[in-house]
């Protein structure tokens, strides 16, 4: 089974290692793009993002999500990062690294991206 281009919409949610996070668009301040909020379990769109660009949007917060459910940003404060290293580090994971794996799977026919309506 296989998740159409479709399925994926707004008020859908995406269980991240247990935790069940809404997909919502919300009117978001000074341009910001998209927000993982992790203490209510959301995963924001802006609403003015255009539709070709809200995959990626999501893609980065629903990394964010998984980065925090999975323990990595505890485990590298428990590394001794400060604060601002642990920060860096999992923006560039989220900029760099998970669109270059999203994009590997894609590409391989191993993943099909979701249209967000
Ligand atoms: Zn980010």
């Amino acid at each position: 089974m296989h998740i159409s281009r479709n399925q994926l919409s707004t008020g859908r949610s995406i269980v991240v290692l247990g935790s069940h996070y809404e997909v919502v668009r919300v009117a978001l301040s000074d341009g910001t793009e998209g927000e993982c909020r992790a203490d209510s379990a959301q995963l924001c769109v802006g609403e003015s993002i255009a539709p070709g660009r809200r995959w990626s949007v999501l893609r980065h917060e629903l990394g964010h999500a998984v980065w925090f459910e999975s323990g990595c940003r505890a485990a590298l404060r428990f590394a001794g990062y400060s604060d601002e290293q642990a920060d860096a580090l999992e923006e560039a994971v989220m900029e760099i690294f998970i669109p270059a794996y999203v994009d590997t799977l894609e590409r391989a026919g191993w993943l099909l991206v979701p249209v967000i309506a």
